[in-house]
């Protein structure tokens, strides 16, 4: 029985050691996820930034087409202004043309004013994008370090399997199912050191009859609360 929980002991430390590399290992895609976000919000402000300058540029070829027609109106007035026939007729032809060439000169104003907008936002464009490429960067970085991490994980994980199967032929079957089947349901962990008169797994005080048990070696003792397989470690033991 000592050399059954000896196996054991064995064991558990492999397992241990797996249960927690395929926990990090498990963690990856998350870590990708995080170091993706970034480049994701960015993408979203290029996005943003793109249609601001669309929608500047959109609407200064309006007014441009429409300065157009305008100055094209004042053009056919002028020319209309020499067909009239009444003064009153001349000076009410007259005051349109003035009030269109005001109403023109306000949109080239206008027309100008875009053009500084569009400069603004073109160069917006340029910094956010310029961002974005950088954060590409740093993903694509993380990207490499996350993947080299998790072939690292991969590889001591198949080691680690390897020498399980090693030795699990020496391991007596019925002790080696209670152990797997504690080891499934206890988070890696099914052999616990007693660790102060409590069980090393969940701290639970244990009883001294279970104490004496454990002690003795003679068979296999769990505990109570969490049917962990308990043992002394002459290091943790308080005895
Ligand atoms: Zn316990």
């Amino acid at each position: 029985m000592a050399d059954q929980l000896e196996l054991l002991k064995q064991l558990q430390g492999v397992d241990g050691q797996l249960h927690r590399l395929r926990k990090a290992l498990a963690q990856k895609p998350r870590e990708l996820e995080q170091a993706a976000a970034p480049v994701k919000a960015q993408e979203a402000v290029v996005k943003t930034a793109e249609e601001q300058l669309r929608a500047l540029q959109l609407a200064q070829k309006e007014k441009e087409i429409d300065l157009q027609a305008r100055e094209a109106s004042v053009k056919k007035l002028q020319s209309q202004l020499f067909q009239v026939k009444t003064n009153k007729e001349y000076s009410a032809m007259q005051r349109e043309i003035d009030s269109t060439k005001t109403d023109n000169s306000l949109l080239e104003e206008a027309i100008l004013k875009g053009f500084d907008a569009i400069e603004g936002a073109t160069k917006r464009r340029q910094q956010e994008q310029a961002k974005f490429t950088q954060l590409q960067g740093q993903l694509a970085a993380a990207q490499a370090r996350i993947d080299q991490e998790s072939a690292g994980i991969q590889q001591q994980v198949a080691e680690l399997e390897r020498a399980r199967h090693v030795m699990l032929p020496d391991v007596p079957p019925k002790a080696l199912a209670v152990y797997e089947r504690i080891l499934a349901l206890r988070d890696g962990i099914a052999l616990v050191p007693v660790m102060k008169d409590a069980c090393g797994g969940c701290n639970r005080r244990l009883p001294p009859q279970v104490i004496n048990k454990v002690y003795l070696k003679a068979d296999l003792v769990t505990c109570e609360n969490c049917n962990r397989i308990l043992y002394f470690d002459d290091a943790h033991s308080s005895l």
